[in-house]
């Protein structure tokens, strides 16, 4: 990274929020739901009528530990939710019931890819729960709150100040994210704000050991902006001590339009929020045999997993990411090559995997839902994400023993291809016709549906020297061209040879039988 001026390095720490995918909030049974009307998701816990009185939910702190685990905290089997006393218009109670001593977990770290085949340990301070606040929206002289939001369950995770530059931390969000997104802890939107980041960043000339005044950077809300935010505010705070001046310890806004971090307010300390122990909550008792069920569950991670599918099966590193995007994708794939055995190029599997199931089943997936496809398209406008990158954030079913019944037949069908039984095109048309056959609860083998659809290849050579040869009569001029030398003919003929059999020919079979008698006609014969 190139800093106005290189003598300087940057100290830079962060807090990332993350909101658990429970199906109630925090602390009531209200759905934890994005994008429904204003304030109806609400009842007299969240809006904080008096007498009213919180209760643990059981499986957020289920999603927190096992987030803590999956990131080497030490659980504490003993933590405490606190207050942190201070208004604001989002926050009914007037305080949020967060934890501050005694937090759920403590004392782990992250190892992310820093470039080069290389790591760096980046340690991570804690993770709590707490809940979140509601919404405002701003629509001219109005402001207007939106408490839907309020009280969904979050983790907080603070890194210790070991980033050293914007690629640095964006590295660590992302790994981050993968993980959660994994687990099924967190969707990661970071647009729609389920996935949050405050940024702590100081710089100091090279080789100090002091830290230097920190500034926080608030709610950087897209992966693009991170480096943005950190490399402005970097440069800002280095020219600010090179024009004699000194940085001053306050709370930033990053505004993506002007690329600038804005004041907000100086910054609080946390003596400044009264914390104290929730007096209508108990302290959270974890026993070992909850902890370790669920590091049970937790299982091998993606980055563990991308790399075996890079050294075991020779998949590039591209193939390796998207595989491993989807707990569900990533455990069909392990199951088909075990159900493989040896038998065939893993490669393919791969191929077949990312190419035409998960891509179909998002394709599937957007037309039947068009108005949230629609709904969400509007509601990022603004920043003007691509459709495929929205859906890719939902979480899509790609089971596939529930989709197609058995992933059995998903391997039969790369079988059938294989062996040039039926082509591309037909394996796709399988696939789709496993589909709805598992939709109306029907059974039929891959062989079955081959006949019942009529997919066999034609690979008979004598049928395909018949069909090339009218193919041939019935294009003479595009014959003597080719002849001729104009070679992008050859083309030509394979299309009208595959129209001819609606497909089915075996592409293979075609060239070689048409590349013959091109070749037949060239020398005369
Ligand atoms: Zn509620």
């Amino acid at each position: 990274m190139e800093y106005i001026d290189n003598s300087f390095e940057a100290v830079i720490g962060l807090e990332v929020h993350t909101q658990l995918l429970t199906h109630t909030k925090m602390f009531c049974s209200c759905p934890n739901v994005f994008g429904k009307e204003p304030n109806s998701l609400v009842c007299p816990v969240c809006l904080a009528l008096p007498g009213s009185l919180p209760v643990i939910n059981l499986n957020a702190v289920e999603l927190a530990v096992k987030a803590a685990i999956a990131i080497n905290l030490n659980i504490n089997k003993k933590s405490l939710f606190a207050r942190k006393n201070y208004f604001y218009p989002d926050l009914p109670k007037g305080y949020q019931i967060s934890q501050f001593q005694d937090p759920v977990s403590s004392n782990g770290y992250l190892m992310i890819d820093i470039g080069g085949g290389m790591e760096k340990k980046i340690r991570i301070n804690r993770l709590h729960i707490e809940e979140d606040a509601g919404k405002l929206i701003h629509a001219g002289l109005n402001s207007f709150v939106d408490l839907n939001r309020a009280g969904t369950p979050l983790a907080e995770i603070v890194s210790e100040p070991d980033l050293s530059s914007p690629a640095e931390a964006a590295a660590y969000l992302k790994d981050l994210r993968d993980i959660l997104v994994y687990l099924e802890i967190s969707d990661g939107n970071m647009e729609e704000g389920s996935f949050r980041c405050d940024a702590n960043i100081s710089v100091r000339k090279k080789g100090d050991t002091n830290l230097g005044t920190r500034t926080e950077v608030k709610n950087v809300n897209s992966f693009k902006f991170v480096e943005k935010a950190l490399e402005y505010e970097i440069n800002r705070q280095i020219e600010l001590i090179l024009g004699g001046g000194k940085v001053v310890q306050e709370t930033l806004l990053f505004n993506s339009k002007t690329g600038k971090t804005e004041s907000m307010r100086g910054k609080e300390e946390a003596h400044d929020y009264r914390y104290f122990e929730e007096p209508d909550l108990p302290p959270l008792i974890l026993t070992d045999g909850f902890i370790q069920k669920i590091k049970d569950s937790i299982g091998e991670l993606p980055k563990a997993k991308r790399q075996r599918y890079i050294n075991d099966f020779a998949l590039s590193e591209y193939d390796a990411e998207v595989l491993t995007q989807y707990k569900d994708v990533a455990n069909d794939f392990d199951e088909l090559v075990k159900i493989n055995n040896g038998t065939i190029d893993i490669k393919k599997i791969a191929n077949w995997i990312i190419n035409e199931w998960m891509l179909e089943l998002k394709k599937r997936w957007a037309t039947d839902n068009p108005e949230h496809v629609q709904e969400r398209a509007a509601l990022h406008e603004e920043n003007s994400i691509p459709i495929e990158k929205i859906i890719n954030e939902d979480l899509i079913n790609f089971k596939m023993n529930e989709i197609i019944k058995d992933r059995k037949y998903f391997f039969d069908m790369i079988m059938q291809v294989e062996n040039g039984k039926i082509n591309r095109n037909g394996g796709r048309l399988v696939l789709h016709q496993l589909v709805e056959n598992a939709k109306n609860r029907k059974v039929q083998s891959v062989e079955k549906i081959i006949n019942d659809l009529n997919l066999a290849q034609v690979s008979d050579d004598k049928g395909i020297e018949d069909i090339i040869r009218q193919v041939l009569e019935e294009n003479q001029k595009e014959l003597e061209d080719l002849i001729g030398g104009k070679d992008k003919l050859f083309g030509f003929f394979v299309g009208e040879a595959m129209k001819k059999t609606k497909g089915k020919a075996n592409p293979k079979k075609v060239n070689e039988i048409l590349n013959k008698h091109i070749e037949n006609y060239k020398s005369g014969i």
